[in-house]
């Protein structure tokens, strides 16, 4: 079981995401946490993502492509759940081209859609758990709101991403998601017009309800 999943930072991606996860049991790539674990240990691809990630730019894609194609080639067999790439038509063009030379079946696409205002004041709302990046926690939505100052599901430290907290760099990375000639909407269009003819699944889903009604809709539709 292989799913792409698309939707602007503050979407409830991660959180929808990981209950697809849960239920095929899938790798969980996020090519953000894939940085973010090469920016902590010091490595020479981290130390060149870096300025980029902070300024709200994307990574160039002779580092990006490569490391996200390398980590699903080494994905175990139950399969996986690809999130924050692609993010460009390109990257959608070469991810395709991957796909379709390695024999590998894409099951679903997921796209959650949501204003971009909306998602910005999510944005700033959001922490990180110490313990696993996956468990929800933000200032500004009640249903995932943490308990002072740690993690509502496991009590872990809570940190905030500093490219979470600045406006300009939300409006960047805004500006290259929304984008629907070269940016992530399009990398997600570019699907939803193979979907048919290549034989997977598109399902669009409603970023503005509760965590549970989207979770609901998502659940029915993956069989
Ligand atoms: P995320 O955790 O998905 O918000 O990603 C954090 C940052 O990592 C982004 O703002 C980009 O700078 C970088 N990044 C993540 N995924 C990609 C990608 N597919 N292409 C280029 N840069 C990326």
């Amino acid at each position: 079981m292989n799913i792409l999943i698309f939707g602007p930072n503050g979407s409830g991606k991660g959180t929808q995401g990981a209950l697809a996860k849960k239920k095929f049991e899938l790798d969980h790539i996020e090519s953000g946490a894939i940085f973010r674990k090469h920016i902590g240990g010091g490595t020479e691809l981290g130390m060149k993502a870096k300025a980029f990630i902070e300024k709200g730019e994307l990574v160039p894609d002779d580092i990006t492509i490569p490391m996200v194609l390398d980590v699903l080639q080494s994905s175990d067999e139950n399969g996986w759940l690809l999130d924050g790439f692609p993010r460009s038509i390109v990257q959608a063009q070469k991810l395709w081209e991957a796909l379709e030379k390695d024999g590998v079946k894409l099951d679903y696409v997921i796209e959650i859609l949501l204003p971009r205002e909306v998602a910005k004041n999510r944005i700033m709302g959001r922490r990180l758990c110490e313990n696993d990046p996956n468990h929800p926690n933000n200032k500004f939505i009640d249903a995932i709101k943490p308990e002072g100052d740690v993690c509502r599901v496991c009590g872990g430290a809570l940190t905030e991403r500093a490219d979470d907290q600045d406006g300009d760099a939300i409006n960047k990375r805004h500006d290259i998601y929304y984008d629907e000639t070269t940016g992530t909407v399009a990398a997600a269009y570019f699907y939803k017009d193979l979907a048919a003819k290549a034989g997977f699944k598109y399902i669009t889903l409603d970023g503005e309800g509760t965590i549970d009604s989207i979770k609901e809709t998502l659940m029915a539709q993956l069989v």
